[in-house]
């Protein structure tokens, strides 16, 4: 009987799903412990992998979905949102923590375009995942760009604003140092002017209309338009999706994005149909469930020529 583990790994949190031959889904999200480092991290995964696990088969592969930055050799090179996470052998851990398993990870960005791509029956699609960082990744023709021994879509780290403020990656301007959650919460709080806004405030205050949330979405709206539009002009994908768990909690989000790549269009290039992410904030994990498949090849709608 075979069992099936995807884990996406993010900022603040993790979720599991396990899909096992005979037995019904099984999903669960854990939260990081605040101000622990790496090692409290890894116990409190490996406990909910043994919880979701337990009573289960035996698990024949596992794909996880992660956000740093993970070199050839299965290190992690940088991941400013968990710091402490830097220098870990994520491949050696893993291989620990699931001893007869086969084990794969890749980006999240480019794990959730695959899967959003293949639900949607596209083959030319540029994801946008707006949570904790901003995550991206591009299918075009059918296949994840840049391809294998490549990198990752590092979409998250398009400059959109030269002057823009400062990104953890130590430029200045991307993408994600405008739209991510915790950037645009700041912004929303210097917009009201009074102590910090929670994600629920500011979502409350966006369906309410108030002006200072409606500046500070905005602002991320417009960012990930621009990098919409940037990487239209290099590939011109047909459809651009915006998921992840913050883009998801703001209602309209997506479509204030394609306002935004509307606005900008120009001659011959209207740019891409902006769609809010079918799998919602789910699009990486359902990826990961797809890499511990092995089906990414497969998940691709079929070659029309
Ligand atoms: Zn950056």
């Amino acid at each position: 009987m075979a069992a099936y583990l995807g884990v996406d790994v993010g900022g603040t949190k993790t979720a599991l799903r396990l899909e096992a031959d005979g037995h019904a889904a099984v999903e669960s999200v854990v939260r990081w412990p605040v101000g622990g480092g790496v090692r409290h991290d890894l116990g409190v995964l490996a406990r909910a992998v043994r919880e979701v696990c337990a009573g289960r088969p035996v698990l024949t592969a596992v794909g996880v979905a992660m956000p740093a930055t993970v070199d050839g050799a299965g290190r992690v090179v940088g991941w400013p949102g968990r710091p402490s996470w830097t220098g870990l052998d994520l491949g050696a851990y893993l291989r620990e923590l699931f001893p007869t398993a086969r084990v794969s990870w890749a980006d999240d960005g480019d794990l959730a375009a695959v899967a959003e791509a293949a639900v949607a029956g596209r083959r030319d699609v540029v994801y946008v995942g707006v949570g904790t960082g901003v995550g991206g990744g591009i299918v075009l023709d059918g296949r994840p760009l840049p391809g294998p021994g490549r990198g990752s879509c590092e979409l998250g780290h398009m400059v959109v604003d030269r002057a823009g403020p400062a990104c953890d990656c130590g430029r200045r301007g991307c993408v994600q140092a405008v739209a991510s959650g915790p950037a645009t919460l700041r912004r929303a709080a210097r917009g009201r002017g009074v102590g910090e806004v929670s994600a629920a405030e500011l979502r409350q205050a966006w369906l309410d209309g108030a002006q200072w949330a409606r500046a500070a979405v905005r602002d991320s709206a417009d960012a990930v338009a621009l990098a919409v539009v940037g990487v239209a002009e290099l590939l011109g994908p047909d459809v651009a999706v915006v998921g992840g768990g913050f883009a998801v909690g703001l209602p309209g989000y997506a479509a204030v994005v394609a306002e935004h790549i509307r606005a900008s269009a120009r001659p011959g290039r209207p740019g891409p149909a902006v769609r809010e992410a079918v799998l919602g904030p789910l699009s990486s994990l359902s990826g990961a469930v797809l890499l511990a498949r092995d089906q990414l090849a497969e998940a691709q709608p079929a070659d029309s020529d």
